[in-house]
């Protein structure tokens, strides 16, 4: 499973986003974080999280090694993402729409 995550979207503190994730890997299941985009069936087992933050956007696997710690500790520490990274402010209605919009033409390119 891919989940795509921007924290543009939310604007959360950090910590929140986190909760939300580590919810996601423990219950399964769809997808219901402010900034968790979308959820795609890729065949495999483990969970591969694209996490977008501020202008950067990292990937993080999620095996059945590091998954506790993932959830109990939060995803922050496994990625290699610079603090400013983290700092993102409040998006506006404007910028939600923008975001959504952008990800369902970069889906469609892909599929085509
Ligand atoms: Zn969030």
């Amino acid at each position: 499973m891919r989940v795509i995550i921007n924290r543009n979207l939310c604007g959360h503190h950090a910590a929140s986003c986190e909760v939300c994730f580590g919810e996601l890997l423990r219950k399964g299941g769809r997808p219901d974080g402010n900034c968790t985009l979308d959820a795609i069936d890729d065949g495999k087992e483990e969970v591969t999280a694209v996490i977008t933050s501020g202008g950067y956007t990292t990937e993080l696997v999620v095996t059945a090694e590091n998954r506790e710690e993932i959830i109990y500790d939060g995803f922050m520490k496994f990625v290699d993402l610079p603090f400013e990274a983290f700092e993102v402010p409040p998006p506006t209605g404007d910028d939600i729409r923008r975001i959504t919009r952008e990800y369902q033409q970069q889906t469609k390119d892909a599929k085509s």
